[in-house]
């Protein structure tokens, strides 16, 4: 695609974008009309996935001449995706350390009941507040409410330990039960019962998900994983099959030839969705506006989590504004300026359809076409980082998780930071780069610092849109990673 076309293309994604945006924003029902034509193309991006990665990757590692270069790219590969995650969670951990979105938070969660709030276990005589925040005024005019049922009682005396809050009831029987609290004057928050039934699934420990993952990078069966667009499984299949071809001499030649072909014939059907991608992009917009009621449903969502939801755009746009083009620009030997540009249909297709695995087609479209970067390191890095590499997910994870723990009144030590910044990376390399998936994923950083996972409740409304900004991200790190890894490459 030369120049001009290129600039033609992100007008018109811009336009779809603005066009969508206002539709949607102002008349949610028309949004909501338009919504199929989004999902047609999110359809027509994942029925290329498959292929996509396949061919690619098998046509990359042959296009590497001797296979010992793998090691190395995959060593790179493995420094770049460590390097920027790390960077970019600490970018999250300092920014809301300063912000402290989540003590704003408190203050307005105790005042509005609308506000969900952390539920507390009933233990003995009394009720444990291990981690909750107790609304302000005298405990003795608050009461409690056991949770979908009508039962409540008051509160006798309050205890204060280091970290809880033990509040003595009179004529509560209840054990083992979780209550929410209001305050005597009708203030208080409710708890909101989604997020319970949501991950209540999620209840596993850090080392059965670890043995999970590494269970999950081997499929059982391959085609089941392709039907079910399991990324991972078969990265490792498309790795093994490309490199035992390329070690296959005579053999492996003529599969190898389809393989190429295939990918060739994979391109020419992205370049139809890069057209098709202004009328896909503004639609998908305009439906997500729709679905949330318009600007009039979506503002309000905002501003109840606006310092939360700054805070975490203001770590994404410093790690993608700053971060990622420094080292662009140190390791890359490239313009940030311009690599940003010819990265712009694969940022906004990712910013309309929160999914970095359905964006996939187009990144590589804009890496080896707008950017040339070789189809070698393109194959390899970019279907990996789409699943493996998420800035984003991880700088998103490390804030929601200090934030939860701010609304709930608890400071975290150094050790507890760390935690925080392990997990958070762990997280986001378990995510799948589908829509909402590090939100599901963050249990693990909640497990691992104790935190009730009954949180995420407080983030739930805001964040399809903050899932939008950070996939935008995890493409804009896993776009820079091929161009800085193709520019070492020795055979390059
Ligand atoms: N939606 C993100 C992606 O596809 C993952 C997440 O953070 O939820 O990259």
């Amino acid at each position: 695609m030369n120049g001009k076309r290129n600039n033609r293309l992100l007008l018109g994604i811009l336009a779809g974008i603005v066009t969508g945006g206002l539709a949607g924003g102002l008349y949610p029902e028309a949004g909501l009309s338009v919504k199929f034509a989004g999902d047609l193309f999110i359809r027509f991006l994942m029925m290329i996935v498959m292929p996509l990665i396949i061919a690619a990757m098998i046509s990359g590692i042959a296009k590497l001449g001797d296979i010992r270069n793998l090691g190395s790219l995959g060593t790179r590969t493995l420094v770049y995706y460590i390097a920027t995650t790390s960077l970019s969670v600490l970018t999250g951990i300092a920014l809301v350390l300063l912000v402290q979105p989540g003590k704003t938070g408190l203050q307005s969660s105790r005042n509005s009941i609308t506000q969900p709030e952390a539920i507390y276990r009933i233990e003995g005589n009394g009720i444990k507040l291990e981690r909750g925040a107790l609304p302000e005024g005298d405990p003795s005019t608050f009461s409690l409410h056991l949770l979908d049922r009508n039962i409540s009682a008051t509160i006798t005396a309050a205890e204060h330990t280091d970290r809880s809050i033990t509040l003595h009831t009179s004529g509560w029987k209840q054990r083992n039960d979780t209550v929410s609290i209001r305050s005597g004057t009708g203030k208080g928050v409710r708890f909101d019962p989604l997020a319970e039934q949501r991950f209540a699934k999620e209840q596993r420990s850090i080392s059965e998900i670890l043995k999970e993952m590494l269970l999950g990078l081997v499929p059982s069966n391959i085609f089941k994983a392709m039907a079910e667009n399991d990324i991972l499984p078969v990265i490792t299949f498309s790795l093994l099959l490309g490199v035992a071809l390329s070690m296959s001499g005579e053999a492996g030649k003529s599969a190898l030839s389809f393989f190429n072909g295939l990918n060739e014939a994979m391109m020419k059907i992205i370049h139809l969705a890069m057209y098709a991608s202004p009328i896909g992009i503004g639609a998908l917009v305009a439906g997500r506006l729709g679905e949330a009621g318009g600007f009039n449903g979506f503002w309000p969502e905002l501003q109840s989590l606006g310092s939360y939801a700054l805070t975490v755009i203001g770590g994404l746009a410093i790690h993608s504004l700053v971060t990622i083009p420094l080292i662009l620009k140190l390791f890359g030997k490239t313009s940030p300026r311009t690599f940003a540009l010819n990265t712009a249909p694969a940022l906004l297709a990712a910013f309309s359809t929160a999914s970095s695995s359905a964006t996939l087609p187009l990144t590589i479209e804009c890496a080896e076409e707008k950017n040339g970067i070789s189809p070698r390191t393109a194959g390899f890095v970019l279907p990996l980082g789409a699943t493996v590499n998420m800035d984003g997910t991880a700088l998103y994870e490390a804030v929601a998780v200090i934030f939860i723990a701010q609304m709930n009144g608890i400071t975290l030590g150094l050790p507890e930071l760390f935690i925080i910044f392990l997990t958070a990376t762990l997280a986001a390399i378990g995510a799948a780069g589908i829509p909402e998936a590090g939100l599901v994923t963050m249990v693990i950083v909640l497990r691992a610092v104790n935190l009730p996972i009954e949180g995420i409740a407080l983030i739930l409304s805001i964040d399809w849109f903050l899932d939008r900004c950070r996939t935008a991200v995890n493409v804009w790190g896993d776009s820079a990673g091929a161009k800085i890894i193709d520019v070492k490459s020795p055979a390059s």
